[in-house]
């Protein structure tokens, strides 16, 4: 409810982005910036950010179904290890599966290759009120094309302007894209490599020529340093994720994810009819004790809606109560004001429910008058 959930000290969209300057050199890939609990409560805190990561989806995707032209897209990208897999299946397994487009992609076919390289990626992108996941992408062709010199650096040198042009013509038509590297150690990568050779159940995931990628260690991770100081801009950023820690890892792409999404502001669709009419014609096709279980079902919410404010007003005033350290003044001040807010819409949702108790308490009263009556 506050502004910093439980388990992160800070926004970790603050603490991971690249500007400029970035350095790999100086970047720590067993690191947890910003969390400051241990693997169990990220597990604990990646389910109350599933929830409400599942409903924000939602919306977006109920905004799609009407006239809505917004959606997100999450480009992963990361060596061999990284966990790219492990992420998009942990996100998709957040949200409903209809709500999400995954695309990966691999060497370009022949057909691929005939085009620029940016037509298999805008032939993938999310439709209005999709996520979008992209399982390596348009970065292939700045990374393991320029690291194993498939093209000559004439041709791909130009293509990082050419990217940030290309996405920020995708954030103007509503796409607000997130990119996502994850940054696996040296170390860490040649033991997870090792574990694949060791277990029949992982060594599907081995391919020779990861030794090769490996052994190129230092290019890919100068080219990935040039992607990150050339390609994070202000409309589509890179957040540079340590990746030694699965689960940190995980747990900071959702909450990116979920912050993101907050910040869309995403309502539901205001349908063009009036469910007060409906309701009264729906009510006329409906038996008098379908309409009592109806009833009973909104006397519920509205209990549980009541009681679901006076925490939120228990909140309020634990915050009102600590008021002590000068310091958090400020902090506290804007936790009471998104407090007050969320208050205020309660009130709203409250005053509607009652008021459709109200209708439904006439309907099964109208309906039971018809029986006696006939
Ligand atoms: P992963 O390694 O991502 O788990 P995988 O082993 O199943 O995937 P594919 O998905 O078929 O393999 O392909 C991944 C490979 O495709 C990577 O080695 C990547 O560098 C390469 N690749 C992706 N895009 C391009 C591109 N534009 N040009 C050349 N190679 C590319």
């Amino acid at each position: 409810m506050g502004s910093k959930p439980t388990g992160w000290t800070a926004d970790p969209r603050d603490l991971l982005r690249a500007g400029p300057e970035f350095s790999l050199d100086e970047f720590d890939r067993a690191g947890k910036p910003g969390f400051r609990g241990k693997k169990k409560d990220a597990a604990a805190l990646g389910r109350e950010r599933g929830k409400l990561l599942s409903e924000l989806q939602e919306r977006l995707f109920a905004e799609g179904r009407t006239d809505g032209q917004r959606s997100v897209l999450c480009v992963v990208q990361g060596l061999d290890t990284a966990g790219k897999g492990g992420v998009t299946r942990h996100v998709m397994s957040m949200v409903d599966p209809q709500g999400v487009a995954l695309h990966s992609f691999g060497p370009p076919t022949e057909q691929e290759l005939k085009h620029n390289y940016l037509w298999r990626i805008r032939n993938a992108l999310p439709r209005p009120g999709l996520i979008g996941v992209f399982d390596r992408s348009h970065y292939e062709d700045v990374l393991v094309v320029r690291v194993k010199n498939l093209v000559p650096e004439d041709v791909w040198e130009p293509r990082y302007d050419e990217i940030n042009r290309f996405e920020k013509e995708l954030v103007d038509s509503g796409t607000i894209v997130l990119k996502f590297a994850l940054m696996v150690s040296h170390d860490e990568q040649g033991i997870r490599l090792m574990e694949r050779l060791d277990r029949p159940d992982k060594r599907w995931k081995f391919n020779p020529n990861d030794l090769e990628t490996r052994a190129q260690w230092p290019d890919y991770q100068a080219a990935y340093e040039a992607v990150f100081q050339r390609t994070s801009t202000e409309w589509a950023p890179w957040y540079v994720i340590p990746a030694d820690h699965k689960w940190y890892s995980r747990l900071a792409i959702a909450e990116i994810l979920t912050q993101t999404m907050i910040e869309m502001n995403l309502g539901w669709p205001e349908p063009d009819w009036d469910a007060f009419d409906m309701r009264d014609k729906l009510a006329e096709m409906m038996s008098t004790k379908a309409l009592r279980a109806s009833l009973a079902d909104t006397t519920d919410t509205v209990t549980g809606a009541v009681a679901e404010d006076a925490k939120v007003q228990r909140e309020q005033i634990e915050i009102s109560v600590d008021d002590k350290d000068e310091s958090q003044v400020a902090a506290r001040a804007e936790e009471r004001a998104a407090l007050a807010e969320v208050r205020a819409q309660r009130a709203a949702q409250l005053a509607e429910l009652i008021h459709t108790k109200q209708q439904k308490q006439r309907l099964v009263a109208e309906a039971k008058a018809r029986e006696t009556l006939g």
